[in-house]
């Protein structure tokens, strides 16, 4: 972890705001997988406001199915 600004700079899941998150393939970091929500892409969230955000979201949505 790096903390840049005051703020912790980690790597997010963009769907689930998780830090349970791998390379698909290290040696390329083509893509992400989370194994949390099941996500996999390129694209990957590194500011922990915008993951909290992301994952009130996530849980809301996930309450209302349920
Ligand atoms: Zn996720």
């Amino acid at each position: 972890m790096n903390k840049i600004g005051g703020v912790w700079y980690m790597k997010f899941c963009p769907r689930c705001g998780s830090t349970n998150i791998e390379w698909v393939l290290p040696q390329t970091w083509s893509k992400w997988d989370c194994k949390d929500c099941g996500y996999i892409g390129i694209l990957i969230i590194e500011d922990g406001k915008i993951a909290d955000t992301i994952r009130e979201e996530y849980q809301k949505k996930h309450q209302k199915i349920k």
